[in-house]
């Protein structure tokens, strides 16, 4: 038996509040969710996070992914949404099987706060340039 709570609620052996669910994917409810209507969607196979996820498996979970947001805007009306996805635990990454959060916003009191601080001073051109590179190397 798993010992993962996300196979477990796929198994059904640990209960959900299903919003969605296909062959490949399947979506409900965040139990301590962040704001009104958060939603976390997963694929039904394992895999811990997005450096093991499978280019189908991928493609599966992104095939659904704005159906689950388009029907949560089209019953809330958020004014925005989050979709967060954390790798590892230094991110944030509490549950390691991969879990996509659609977190509709709903004003700057809403509850949760993604603060993503650009630095236009960091790093000069030629450096990003070569990180670049280093990435494109590795693919
Ligand atoms: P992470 O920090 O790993 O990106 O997010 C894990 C999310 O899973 C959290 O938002 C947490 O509230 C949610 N979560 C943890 N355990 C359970 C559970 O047993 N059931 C449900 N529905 N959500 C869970
Ligand atoms: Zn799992």
């Amino acid at each position: 038996m798993t010992a993962c709570i996300f196979c477990k609620i796929i198994e059904g052996t640990i209960p959900s509040m299903k919003v969605y669910e296909d062959e490949h994917v399947y979506a409900f409810m965040d139990i301590m969710p962040a704001t009104k209507g958060h939603v976390l969607l997963i694929p039904k196979t394992h895999c811990e996070n997005i450096y093991d996820m499978t280019e189908q498996q991928a493609s599966q979970l992104f095939t659904v992914a704005p159906k689950i947001a388009n029907a949560i805007q089209a019953e809330f009306n958020p004014k925005g949404m989050n979709l967060l996805q954390n790798n590892g635990a230094f991110a944030g990454q509490a549950v390691f099987h991969f879990h996509l959060h659609f977190i509709p916003r709903y004003d700057e009191t809403d509850g949760f706060q993604l603060a993503v601080k650009t630095n236009d001073e960091a790093y000069t051109a030629e450096q990003i340039t070569a990180f670049a590179t280093g990435i494109r190397s590795q693919l």
